[in-house]
């Protein structure tokens, strides 16, 4: 089996500002021709600057992403931004269902799933987030949390082109806790399965499938090797230039 160009997305979650974008070009220098042979990188910064950063990356081939939409195309809802704006101001990509959305904003997976076919509706690739609690792993429960938020937060729509799974457990992130890599086998092994249900046994190879939490350039190595891993959410490094492309030398 062929497997998918790994893809390295930074989460800048609510942080950034127009002079913010030095770290963009520090991106651009190091994204080296090798560099880009071998993986996929792409920034999300806050919405304020998608399309600022977007027209920095005008040939260096840095994708921009969002961290979230809402699932309508337009209308009556103040303060919420459409799948369809954020990719008329440069973004290919969309973070749906981030475990912070889910903790802060209550999002469920119907609705993450809806915000899913709005991303696909407007062209975009959507990064849907899973990932089990603290509590959710301590008491065994990680395969079936997981698997439930798969199958209610993924569009039937959803193909290799336009889908990006990130397993994303919420006690590893900002904590620098890591999951063994054997527990990280595990859940992305039950990923890919759930995939081949989900978008067919033929493109299911083809999804990327990252991990997210606490990358950091000295366990990227070690993470980034792990089978059915094809690449990393980055939350914290992705802030620095050097770390960032240093995870992204990890392949
Ligand atoms: C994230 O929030 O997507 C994330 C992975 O954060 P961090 O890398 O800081 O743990």
């Amino acid at each position: 089996v062929d497997r998918p160009r790994p893809l390295v997305a930074g989460n800048w979650k609510m942080n950034g500002v127009k002079s913010s974008a030095k770290v963009l070009t520090e991106i651009h220098a190091g994204y080296t021709p090798g560099l880009k042979a071998k993986v996929e990188l792409a920034v999300c910064p806050p919405a304020t600057l998608v399309s600022l950063l977007s027209y920095a990356s005008v040939g260096s081939r840095v994708a921009i992403g969002a961290q979230d939409c809402h699932a309508k195309e337009s209308g009556a809802f103040t303060g919420d931004l459409s799948a369809e704006m954020l990719a008329d101001a440069g973004a290919t990509y969309v973070i749906v269902g981030h475990s912070e959305r889910r903790q802060y904003h209550k999002e469920r997976d119907v609705e993450v799933c809806a915000k899913a076919v709005a991303a696909h509706r407007a062209g975009l690739t959507a990064i849907v987030c899973v990932g089990e609690t603290r509590e959710e792993r301590e008491s065994g429960k990680t395969l079936s949390v997981v698997r439930k938020q798969l199958r209610g937060s993924i569009p039937v729509d959803s193909n290799s082109r336009n889908l990006v799974v990130a397993y994303e457990p919420v006690w590893a992130i900002g904590t620098g806790l890591t999951p063994t890599v054997a527990d990280v086998a595990e859940v992305h092994a039950l990923i890919r399965d759930e995939l081949r249900r989900l978008v067919g046994k033929a493109d299911a190879p083809k999804v990327r499938i990252l991990y997210g939490g606490s990358v950091k350039p000295s366990n990227a190595a070690e993470l980034m090797a792990v089978e059915n891993v094809n690449g990393a959410l980055v939350g914290g490094a992705s802030l620095v230039a050097a770390d960032f492309l240093a995870i992204a030398g990890a392949y």
